[in-house]
């Protein structure tokens, strides 16, 4: 039959400067199952680099280790990591208990990475610190017992997973002699219970409770007895787990890591806070961006709207600036009762405009005078506060009537409330005021210019003595596509003209130049959002780096329990997604706070939180999490076990 631990010619050395030291000469001992083994040597003889080997925590340089007959040297990572999970209990000199865990949750890590259900788990913890004395302490961090208290506590942690082989590197070594004599006397008792127990001791009354001493100096065994054959008595404990699901196992798991990953931030509250404090930021500006923009991209657009999407302008000339007298004369009346004919045109506006003196009683002033018909008012949404608009009969017959608009009412009648039926001069023309106009507030403010309009035919006649109109505003009917309707529009007057001497400018590619440069507007702005979110991420990066420098002794303890290279990964990358998450949550406040706020300020802002808004704020800070942590985490998974628990 096989030893349970067979070592052959293990050595092992390690590098100093240019040469290499060699800490184990060629050892070669057999351990039996259920044997109770003390290895003794002075300090420095390489005991513990021997224990670490035993417990796959390390490989040998060279020589075959093998466990129950399979050779480790074959065994991957995972399975070391499952062999020292299932098999191995560590009881190290220091306790090496995770100072922010109490006795109970450092006691269950091993069933953690096991994949244990939690309920069984927790029940098993407790009766084990039970049965070793601790019953009052399950809630008591590390720090809040004695040296024997912790030392038990490990003892327990080694036993969660069943530890049929207990290794315990100078588990007396911290403790006064009256903690040491329990200690003993437990592993003891844990001998006789069937379990295989290893100590490294340089202590000869520890050693001599032991029923085989294997002696090393200088990394040679100088002294190894036979291996005393045990009455295989079986283990009468009974360590099988209630099997669960891959689902169940997987929530379990993704459940731990949360909330390890809690307390490890929790355990450091102020950093946290200042590395969130980047996210925050970050996310809060992105959301802001999104609906702050959101909420000015609708304000402009209804703006534009109000003016009506669907007119379309006709112009003298090649474009806007074309001067020249010939071009300025080709729009006629005629082409104006053209279109009105049309059956798509709902109505048509022609406009003179020209620069007018107004006078009434002693008071002069300079107005923009146009000539229109009475449809203007209702094609621009403007209303009229007194009176009315023009009528047919007033277009037809060129009547000498005006329309004024708010401003010129004010200069020309500072003090008269009803100004309807007041006769005026608009240039040398005399003209009844029928109606005064509401100007619309526009986003751009309102205009400091005096307008007041007249009947186009009137304003032709009579006051510039053309026969030409200045422009046409053409609205189209509703359900019409105003695209096509000024393609229709261009080919009729094309026809009309014989040569395209006009041209036009349609109130929907206003609409749409307004819509792409808000996008890019609000583009530009997100990008700048985003870098915020990424400097933020790099301070995730730059703080997770140094909690794994730092954490490396706990990273060490984990895979001396069984954590997989995969279980730290996963610790630490949620680690880095729970804080952009949570910095993500408190971000999005801050964005309410800001959006709340602008809206006291910016009435007519119609501010909504779209759920758009909230799933890129959650998009951006599960990504943030995973692309800044993701390098720490991996540095963390890389470390070796023994390096990580050398540094103290
Ligand atoms: P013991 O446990 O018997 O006191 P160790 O096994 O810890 O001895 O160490 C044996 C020797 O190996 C010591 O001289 C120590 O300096 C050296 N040693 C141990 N670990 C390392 C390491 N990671 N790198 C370099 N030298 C090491
Ligand atoms: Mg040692």
């Amino acid at each position: 039959m096989t030893a349970l631990l067979e070592l052959k010619d293990i050595r092992r050395s390690y590098p100093s400067g240019d040469e290499q030291i060699e800490v184990l000469k060629g050892v070669s001992i057999s351990i039996e199952a259920g044997e109770m083994v003390a290895i003794v040597g002075a300090s420095g003889s390489g005991k513990s680099t021997l224990m670490n080997i035993l417990g796959c925590l390390d490989k040998p340089t060279s020589g075959s280790y093998s466990v129950a007959g399979v050779d480790i040297a074959a065994l991957s990572g995972d399975e070391l990591a499952t062999l020292r999970r299932e098999h191995f209990g560590f009881i190290f000199q220091r306790y090496h208990l995770l100072s922010h865990l109490n006795a109970t949750q450092n006691v269950e890590v091993p069933a953690v990475y096991a994949g244990t259900a939690r309920v069984y788990r927790q029940q098993r913890a407790r009766a084990l610190l039970m049965r070793l004395g601790l019953a009052e302490r399950v809630d008591y961090l590390p720090s809040q017992l004695s040296g024997g208290q912790q030392q038990r506590v490990s003892i327990a942690r080694a036993l969660m997973n069943g530890g049929q082989v207990i290794l315990a590197d100078e588990p007396t070594g911290a403790l006064d002699s009256h903690s040491g004599e329990e200690v003993m006397a437990t592993l003891k008792q844990l001998r006789e219970q069937g379990h295989t127990v290893i100590i490294v001791t340089h202590d000869p009354l520890v050693a001599a409770q032991a029923q085989r001493i294997i002696e090393i100096r200088d990394g040679e065994i100088i002294s190894n007895p036979p291996a005393v054959k045990q009455a295989t008595k079986p283990k009468d404990e009974n360590t099988s787990r209630p099997p669960i699901s891959a689902i169940q196992q997987l929530f379990s798991s993704f459940r731990e890591a949360f909330s390890m990953a809690w307390l490890a931030l929790a355990a450091n509250k102020m950093r946290t806070l200042l590395t969130m404090l980047g996210i925050i930021i970050g996310i809060a500006s992105v959301v802001s961006i999104v609906i702050v923009g959101d909420a000015a991209k609708q304000l402009v657009l209804e703006d534009i709207r109000a003016i009506g999407t669907n007119t379309i302008d006709i112009y003298p000339g090649k474009d806007f600036g074309d001067d020249e007298p010939q071009a300025q004369q080709a729009l006629k009346y005629a082409d104006l009762e053209a279109i009105e004919r049309q059956p798509w045109v709902a109505s048509a506006t022609p406009s003179i405009s020209s620069n007018l003196r107004l006078r009434y009683g002693n008071v002069d002033a300079a107005a923009s005078v146009s000539g229109v018909s009475g449809h203007f008012f209702n094609v621009y949404g403007m209303t009229l506060s007194q009176g009315t608009a023009f009528n047919d009969e007033q277009l037809a017959g060129r009547a000498q009537v005006v329309v004024l608009d708010n401003n010129s009412k004010r200069q020309l009648f500072p003090n008269k409330a009803s100004v309807v039926g007041e006769v005026i001069l608009v240039g040398n023309m005399p003209a009844t005021v029928i109606g005064v106009a509401e100007e619309k507030q526009s986003m751009f403010g309102s205009s400091k210019v005096l307008r007041v309009w007249l009947p186009y035919s009137t304003m032709a006649s009579r006051v510039m003595g053309q026969s030409w109109l200045n422009n046409i505003t053409v609205r189209v009917k509703e359900g019409y596509d105003s695209q096509e309707a000024e393609q229709q529009l261009i080919r009729m007057l094309e026809l009309r003209h014989g040569k395209k001497d006009f041209f036009t400018y349609n109130m929907d590619s206003l609409l749409k130049t307004a819509e792409k440069t808000t996008r890019t507007l609000q583009l530009f702005l997100t990008l700048v959002a985003v870098i915020s979110l990424l400097v933020g991420g790099i301070g995730v990066m730059n703080i997770m780096l140094v909690s794994v420098t730092e954490r490396t002794k706990e990273i060490g303890i984990r895979m001396a329990v069984g954590a997989r290279a995969s279980d730290v990964l996963q610790q630490f990358l949620i680690e880095a997604v729970l804080v952009c998450l949570v910095g993500g949550a408190l971000g999005i406040s801050l964005s309410l706070l800001i959006a709340f706020t602008l809206q006291l300020f910016l009435p007519g802002w119609q501010i909504g939180f779209s759920p758009m808004a909230l799933l890129t704020a959650f998009a951006c800070s599960t990504a943030t999490g995973v692309l800044f942590g993701w390098l720490p985490a991996r540095n963390a998974a890389r470390l070796n076990p023994i390096d990580a628990l050398a540094r103290e």
